[in-house]
Parts: structure tokens; sequence; C-alpha cells
């Protein structure tokens, strides 16, 4: 296995979370149920090839999200069950609240004392320009149809608020 990584957000690169948003839409966010329904997310095709490109490329894949830790074992199920390969996932910590580009610029360095990082694929722009203006090469997956109304607007809003998602 090639010690170079591809690493991979997963909501919103790899996993359609739009079936529930709903949840942190409101006045009254309700993140248990958020996360609970997180099995139950439709892979998103671009996001698989992707995977399929960085491993034609001797890629290792790891995956880096900001979903808790408690969601562990929903989320290695879901990895299983969808067919993508084997990897590190990293996971934010159940009481670290912060914003997701620090969680995320901090767990790539760690990761890149111990192995060369090709690239970070991840959908929020916050996330892409602190890991860029870290010096690590990032793509920027638009591929779930966020926008400016979309998806990754609503989840966006509520990491610079809650450092929840
Ligand atoms: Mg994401």
């Amino acid at each position: 296995m090639s010690d170079r990584l591809a690493v991979f957000d997963l909501d919103g690169v790899l996993a359609d979370v739009r079936h529930r948003v709903h949840h942190v839409e409101g006045p009254r966010r309700d993140w248990d149920a958020f996360f609970a329904e997180a099995l139950a997310d439709p892979p998103l095709a671009d996001g698989l090839e992707a995977v399929a490109v960085a491993e034609a490329e001797g890629l290792a894949i790891a995956y880096l999200t900001g979903r808790p830790e408690r969601c562990r074992a929903d989320t290695e199920a879901w990895l299983d069950r969808v067919g993508l390969p084997p990897g590190p996932l990293l996971m934010r910590p159940d009481r670290d609240r912060r914003p997701a580009r620090m969680f995320k610029v901090e767990a790539l360095r760690d990761l890149a004392r111990t192995t060369s990082i090709a690239y970070l694929v991840d959908d929020d722009a916050a996330v892409v320009l602190a890991a860029s203006e870290a010096g690590f090469p990032v793509i920027h997956a638009a591929w779930m149809g966020g926008g400016t109304e979309g998806v990754d607007r609503i989840l966006y809003d509520v990491q610079e608020t809650e450092g929840r998602t």
C-alpha cells in the first residue's frame, strides 16, 4: 500500500446528507436526530468516482470528517456498506466544538508527521481555504449541489456558530 494519502471528507463529498439536514435547519437543532440518520445517506456517485481515481493513482485512502467520535460505529458500517475501501477514519473528538476548519487542519498536520498527503477532498469552502493556506493540496468538491442556498451553506453557517457538524 502506498504511503501517500488521499484524504476524503464524508458529508457532502461521499455521503449525501440532504435527507437529514432538516433536523438542523430550524431554530431548534436536533443533532442527535441528524447524526442518527447518517446510516441512510445515499453515497454520492462523484465522490465514489474520486476515490476510485485516487486508488488508480496508487494512493491510500483516509477519511477526515467533522462527525463526532460517537458516530464511529455507524460511519464505519456505512463506509463498508457502500463499498468504500478501508482506511484510517479521523473523527472529531466528542467535546471538540471548534469549527471544522480548525479541527481538520490540525488532523492533517498530525497525519503529515508520519505520512505524505497527496490531497484533501472537501466540500466546505472554509475548510478548503484553511487547508490550502496551511500548505495542503485541496480539491474542492462541489458535486452535491451546494451553492449559496444549498446544504453546504447551511452546514457551513452552523459550523461557524456552533462547531458541531
Ligand atoms: Mg463536508
